[in-house]
């Protein structure tokens, strides 16, 4: 059996690219499961997904804790102690990072039980797609690809099951054309078989379950959100260009985090501890006066 954790944010993808993987698998013959687990439902939260596949019936159920292949989305989860990626992974694990950073770099920042498979999927997504938020085909794509099991036309099919009736032709032959270079340039690793595991809950996202009334995560103080410096969950970020916007102030209304304030001179401004780059703000700019900016070519951290 391989079994697969995949790991990312709200609104990446996350739980379609396991269920692509997990549709691929099947139609390459395997017996399939893919679910995810959900924490606070929230753009930019970090959200888990699983798929697992087999010749025979698969009869574990549950989170996988020891992962085959784990596939972080995201490598600011790296970062994120209740996102806890590396957990339960092995010196067997195959660790895919989507990061535009080199292996050494992330190497020496983290440590990874096995030596980590880096590719910048967030690159060849603005490429292909051009859409830097979602990466739900090529993570599906990187995963069948390292594991070799799966064919390309089958997870070709897979993409076009799930997404052919949210996307317009062009979209979905961009998404066809990103697996094709992923299959290209991703090479497949050998993995090591393991035995059946025995089940045993980790540090990996424990949600408290209580009453019925009260089952939901805890918030332990009220006013606590500020305490959460969302904005390490930036892929992008917005910047406004102040020699255009006319102070509308929209942006400051639409932003869901409530994270752009108005200075004394009644003009915007992001407040980048907070601000989780879900770029809502330059959607709703009325002159297309904020523009997106990828963290990692971000140059001065203050603008
Ligand atoms: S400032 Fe813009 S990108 Fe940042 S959280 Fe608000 S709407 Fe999203
Ligand atoms: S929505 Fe655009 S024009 Fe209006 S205040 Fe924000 S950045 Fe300026």
């Amino acid at each position: 059996m391989i079994r697969v954790r995949f790991h990312g944010r709200g609104g990446q993808g996350i739980k379609t690219a396991s269920q692509i993987l997990g549709n691929a698998a099947f139609l390459s013959g395997f017996q399939a499961q893919d679910f995810p687990l959900y924490g606070a439902e929230r753009r930019g939260a970090p959200i888990v997904a699983f798929t697992r596949f087999s010749p025979d019936p698969i009869l574990e159920r549950g989170p996988v804790f020891l992962p085959d292949l784990l596939l972080v989305g995201d490598a600011s989860l790296l970062n994120d102690s209740q996102a806890a990626p590396l957990c339960g992974a092995d010196e067997s694990t195959l660790i895919f990072v989507n990061s535009p950073q080199d292996r050494d770099t992330l190497e020496n920042q983290y440590s990874f039980p096995s030596t980590p498979i880096i590719d910048d999927l967030t690159g060849r997504c603005l490429k292909h797609i051009k859409r830097e938020h979602i990466f739900s085909t090529a993570l599906a794509a990187a995963g069948a690809r390292i594991l070799g099991t799966i064919e390309l036309s089958h997870l070709n099919q897979a993409v076009e099951m799930e997404l052919a009736s949210e996307l317009d032709a062009s979209t979905l032959q961009s998404n066809l054309a990103l697996v094709e270079e992923i299959f290209r340039s991703v090479s497949p690793r050998p993995l090591v078989e393991r035995a059946a595991q025995t089940l045993k809950p980790t540090s990996l996202i424990q949600v408290q379950q209580g009453q019925v009334s009260e089952a939901a995560p805890i918030i332990l103080a009220p006013g606590n959100m500020a305490l959460r410096k969302t904005g390490k969950w930036r892929v992008v970020r917005p910047k406004i260009d102040y020699e255009h916007c006319n102070k509308c102030l929209i942006c400051y209304a639409r932003c869901p985090d409530g994270t752009i304030g108005i200075d004394a001179d009644g003009s915007p401004q992001i407040d980048y501890d907070h601000c989780k780059g879900c770029m809502i703000c330059a959607q709703e700019c009325p002159g297309h006066f904020i523009q997106t900016i990828r963290e990692s070519e971000v140059v001065d951290e203050s603008s």
